[in-house]
């Protein structure tokens, strides 16, 4: 018998702060800018400077901590990390190696190891041909985002699939937009992930090698790089050979792997204490602050929503995005009479379909305020006017931005109601489409969805589709 695996899976994920300036100097941060205007000798490197600790930076990062369940450090301090690179200026990277602001914390199913400040490195930009300098083939270094602020959160490796690894990172980057630290922006990156890939017999507790996923833009692409890796470590050991470390691209494109560097190549990074700054020491008030400022984050938000009776899929959509969580409360709230469970459905099906064909609009800028989506919920709730009638007004609502009531009203679209004219149109309807009437009596009956369909052609949709199937069956001797 063949042995079974199972993937190990842990991540290392970057997340750029979002303060006003950089880590340890007075640059501005700001993406997109002109390169290189956002520098000083501090950020550039020059001989007889000294950096200064951004105090927001230490608050964010507290409050990531702090949302992430972790014991935050009350002495953290700074490391240099050696390596040499153009991105690099000085030669050496300022991390927290040996201390970092928060350790041993959990977020969902995944544990995390510890989080840690540090900068960023400058970007370079390969120009291949299109370089600034008369269209050379170059290698620029734009130095703006040297320096940036980035908290580094390392998970232990508890994960065991791609799409635990996009479904739980979609929940990281929820948690930490809740807390505004962060644009958490992938493909700007400012949130940044590598994958640590390994595999081992099912049900083994020993990790086996490892290999390291760099850095992709977004979670679907890490995801299809994650499964195209275990899956090439499976055949590798099914082949009999061995998983070497190394550090790999996966490129969405082509769906192939390529080894960046391999363990011969590694670094040996010679870490060393800091010596011109000073550990980060914060005050009782600071982690008080950091722990008790936290607001509602998305998973106890999608937990509470399950718990009024919200499906598991709905209240995730809802909870991970903070306007249509609180769209969604605002329709609650409009109408207490609502069932949350019809209003998520609503919201997130009906309605948000409605704005992505509407070249999908942002919710911030839809038409629609919440009070008239719990009006046209409450009209449908109420058998004033039927499902179907519903979608044709909430399109017309997000379109123009009209009342409910006003496009029921211009429309006729009230439901009928009186049973003896809906009754006549069922008759008319049978006696019009005589073949699946035919069928359905033969004992076919799937055919009644002709049937229902013809009903609803000639009310235009205003009929309620249990009272036509009911009337359908009756005429039809079922
Ligand atoms: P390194 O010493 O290579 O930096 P660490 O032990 O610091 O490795 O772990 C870095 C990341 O890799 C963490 O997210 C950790 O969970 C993950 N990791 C470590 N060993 C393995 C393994 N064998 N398989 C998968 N992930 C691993
Ligand atoms: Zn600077
Ligand atoms: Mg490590």
């Amino acid at each position: 018998m063949s042995t079974e695996y199972e993937a190990v899976i842990g991540l290392e994920i970057h997340v750029q702060l979002s303060t006003r300036t950089k880590m340890f100097c007075g640059c501005e941060l700001s993406f997109g800018d002109d390169p290189n205007v956002h520098t000083c000798p501090v950020c550039l490197a020059l001989p007889g400077v000294l950096p200064v600790t951004n105090a927001q930076a230490i608050e964010y990062a507290l409050q990531i901590g702090a949302a992430l369940d972790c014991e935050l450090s009350p002495v953290s301090t700074f490391d240099r990390k050696n390596y040499f690179y153009p991105d690099n200026p000085k030669a050496y990277q300022i991390t927290q190696a040996a201390r970092p602001f928060a350790e041993n914390g959990r977020l969902g199913e995944v544990r995390i190891h510890h989080a840690h400040l540090e900068e960023d490195a400058a970007k370079t930009i390969h120009t291949g041909g299109g370089g600034r300098i008369k269209g050379s083939d170059a290698s620029e270094v734009d130095f703006n985002r040297g320096g940036t602020p980035l908290v580094e959160i390392v998970t232990e490796p508890d994960l065991r699939s791609g799409a635990q690894v996009r479904e739980w990172g979609q929940l990281l980057r929820a948690t930490i937009k809740q807390l505004g630290v962060s644009d958490v922006n992938m493909e700007e990156g400012s949130l940044r992930c590598d994958a640590n890939i390994s595999i081992r017999p099912a049900g083994s507790d020993t990790l086996g090698t490892k290999t390291e996923l760099k850095n992709m833009n977004s979670f679907r692409f890490i995801e299809r790089g994650i499964e195209a890796e275990i899956a090439r470590q499976k055949e590798v050991v099914s082949s009999g050979g061995e998983v070497e470390q190394e550090t790999l691209h996966f490129d969405p494109a082509t769906g192939e792997l390529h080894s960046l560097r391999s363990k011969e190549e590694a670094h040996d990074y010679r870490y060393l204490p800091e010596p011109d700054l000073v550990p980060v020491v914060p005050t009782e008030a600071m982690l008080e602050a950091a722990r008790n400022s936290l607001p509602e984050l998305p998973a106890a938000r999608a937990a509470r929503y399950e718990q009024l009776g919200v499906s598991e899929q709905a209240a995730l959509l809802l909870s991970f995005e903070t306007e249509w969580a609180g769209f969604f409360e605002g329709v609650l709230e409009a109408d207490d009479t609502i069932e949350p469970r019809v209003a998520a459905n609503w919201v997130t099906g009906e309605f948000a379909a409605e704005l992505r064909k509407l070249d999908d609009q942002p919710l911030a800028e839809s038409r629609v305020a919440p009070e008239s989506l719990a009006t046209l919920i409450g009209l449908v709730a109420s058998k004033k006017i039927s499902h179907g009638a519903g979608k044709t007004v909430l399109e017309e609502m997000v379109s123009s931005g009209a009342d409910p009531a006003a496009v029921v009203a211009e429309k006729g679209l009230e439901q009928i109601s009186d049973s003896g004219e809906l009754e006549k149109i069922v008759i008319q309807a049978i006696e019009d489409n005589p073949k699946p009437a035919e069928q359905i009596r033969g004992g076919n009956e799937k055919a009644i969805g002709a049937l229902v369909g013809a009903v609803m052609k000639a009310t235009q949709g205003r009929a309620d589709g249990g009272e036509v199937n009911r009337l359908l069956r009756q005429h039809l001797g079922l």
